[in-house]
């Protein structure tokens, strides 16, 4: 199938993209590495009237440390992260996105602002408590990487609003564990553990609509219990969801073995 018919605009600002947006009045998306967007236009899953490319858009691409964290431009693409040396966590899971191909077009924005509940940068960025910061018509505006996924492919952003940065803590520890029927696949259930700032954070992906933290098990490690009483406490917790890849009852038995390892990565103990 090929994609509608849309107008095309390269913008050369922050700026000029979310003025464009804006005149679009929730008709325009941009396109950033287009491995998402792409087959979703082909397939004439959206047909937006507008594509605002933002790759020629200077200064968004690139890892910079700052103090005890990374700022990650939003046009950092994944095969940047896996190189970089900056957020080793970070190149751990981005190793893990996709073939070689889709890594050097796919961008962390990208992966963010599309919000597919089993990518692998959303869980990091809620497993470390990134902080995103997003460009509209107003100013820009900064919020948790919790609070910004609200569900399969749904976030907090407008229409008229573009991720330009996320902000990632550095872990002290930190290990990522996944579970994928190939390599490149998307992942059945992965698993971060990260401790920042003296706390112990266990996020998952790939088991609902959203990455979410896994509290029983932060709780259990808080108060001195074992890596396996922890992975225990999280999957009872679990109300996975069931599909055509796996049942709740495995993707629950999954989790759990995904956090123990992810926690042992970690030297969590
Ligand atoms: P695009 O495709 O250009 O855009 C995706 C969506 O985000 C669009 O709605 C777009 O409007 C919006 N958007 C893009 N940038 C911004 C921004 N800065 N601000 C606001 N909105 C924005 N991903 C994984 O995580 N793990 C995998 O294992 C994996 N496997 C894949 C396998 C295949 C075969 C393919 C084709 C893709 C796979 N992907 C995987 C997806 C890939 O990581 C994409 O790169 C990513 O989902 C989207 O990034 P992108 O830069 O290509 O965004």
């Amino acid at each position: 199938m090929k994609c509608a018919p849309f107008d095309y605009v390269r913008a050369a600002s922050v700026d000029e993209a979310v003025t464009t947006l804006s005149q679009a009045d929730g008709d325009g998306k941009i396109l950033a590495g287009g491995q998402s967007l792409v087959p979703v236009l082909a397939l004439r899953m959206a047909r937006p009237s507008v594509l605002v490319d933002v790759n020629r858009i200077p200064g968004l691409a690139g890892v910079t440390p700052e103090g005890d964290a990374v700022r990650v431009g939003a046009l950092t693409r994944h095969s940047a992260l896996v190189e970089q040396t900056h957020h080793p966590l970070l190149a751990d899971a981005a190793r893990w996105i996709g073939h070689t191909a889709i890594r050097a077009r796919g961008t962390a924005g990208g992966s963010i602002a599309h919000a597919d509940p089993s990518a692998e940068l959303p869980v990091v960025a809620v497993g470390t408590g990134a902080t995103v910061t997003v460009a509209g018509p107003g100013g820009t505006r900064q919020l948790a990487a919790e609070d910004l996924f609200v569900g399969a492919l749904m976030t907090d952003l407008a229409e008229d609003e573009m991720l330009t940065e996320v902000r990632f803590p550095l872990p002290t520890r930190w290990g990522f564990a996944e579970f994928a029927r190939r390599h490149g696949d998307f992942a059945l259930v992965m698993a971060v553990a990260a401790e920042v700032e003296g706390t112990v954070r266990v996020a998952l992906g790939g088991i609902g609509a959203v990455p979410v933290r896994a509290e029983a098990a932060e709780r259990v490690l808080a108060g001195g219990g074992s890596l396996r009483e922890a992975a225990a406490a999280a999957a009872e917790q679990l109300t996975p969801t069931a599909d055509l890849h796996g049942s709740a009852e495995f993707r629950r038995a999954i989790a759990a073995e995904m956090i123990r390892r992810a926690l042992t990565r970690a030297g969590l103990s």
